[in-house]
């Protein structure tokens, strides 16, 4: 039987490439999303693939949304913690609600998610558990101290996971994407944007495929002694 992936914040960007490339190696992929339903439900007609609205960094939501999904397509055997936010803003002017929103959504998310589904894999003897980190929680970016705390913070936290997992067939791996070309770069100010290109070398913004293609290697089983590491996909940005 095909194996089980649910990819949150999978309706779009990032997120969606993962979702079809996962589907096309041969896995039951299952999407989530936070609010968008119109961009969800053009994702499922172009994709084929169930999206399911929860927010990630509400624990019983998650809890909630992820038992129904196991009783529904049967248990989550891959996790890709995707969703993500940007907030951005100096921290003098960065408000609480700026920083706690990025928090809960890019790290506590994690928490939520690998909390509902861990103890059915540790009892399976098999997961694999895939979590969004990014270039700037890696090197730092103006404007970004929630978003750098968050990313970093899921680094740490995959490395701790991933030692728990170890011996019993779950690997807890982190990935580091730069700037991909989705609607959360889109949003950077065109000539803010112009200059973070000439800091990439290889003189391009990354495709969602890139990103997906470096999941989908993880997340199969010839990747199974790979477990605790953070994959950086950034054209050589920053060189970790
Ligand atoms: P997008 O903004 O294109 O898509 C974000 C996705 O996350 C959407 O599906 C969105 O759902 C979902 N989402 C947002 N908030 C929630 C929530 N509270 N609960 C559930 N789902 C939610 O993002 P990208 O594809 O650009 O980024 C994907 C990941 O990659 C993020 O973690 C991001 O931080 C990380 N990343 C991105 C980089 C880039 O350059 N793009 C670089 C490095 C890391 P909805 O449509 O309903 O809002």
């Amino acid at each position: 039987m095909a194996r089980i992936a649910l990819v949150t914040g999978g309706t779009r960007g990032i997120g969606e490439a993962i979702c079809t490339t996962l589907k096309e190696k041969g896995y039951t992929v299952i999407a989530n999303y936070g609010g968008n339903d119109v961009k969800a439900a053009e994702f499922t007609q172009r994709t084929g693939i169930p999206a399911v609205k929860f927010d990630v960094s509400d624990f019983d939501a998650v809890s909630e949304a992820i038992t129904k999904i196991e009783a529904d397509y049967g248990p989550v055997d891959i996790l890709v913690n995707n969703a993500g936010i940007t907030r951005d803003g100096t921290m003098h002017r960065m408000s609480f609600e700026q920083w706690d929103a990025v928090i809960q959504t890019n790290l506590a998310s994690c928490f939520n998610t690998c909390r509902a589904v861990i103890e059915g894999m540790r009892s399976r003897e098999f997961g694999r558990i895939i979590n969004v980190g990014s270039v700037n929680g890696q090197a730092g970016q103006y404007g970004q101290v929630n978003y750098a705390a968050a990313k970093s913070g899921i680094h740490g936290f995959t490395k701790a996971l991933a030692l728990e997992g170890a011996g019993k067939g779950i690997t807890v791996n982190a990935i580091a994407p730069g700037y991909v070309d989705t609607d959360m770069v889109r949003a950077v100010p065109a000539e803010v944007l112009a200059k973070i290109i000439k800091t990439i070398p290889v003189g391009r913004l990354g495709k969602p495929e890139d990103i997906a293609n470096s999941v989908a290697f993880l997340v199969g089983d010839e990747a199974g002694f790979i477990t605790g590491s953070t994959l950086s996909i950034n054209g050589g940005q920053h060189m970790y």
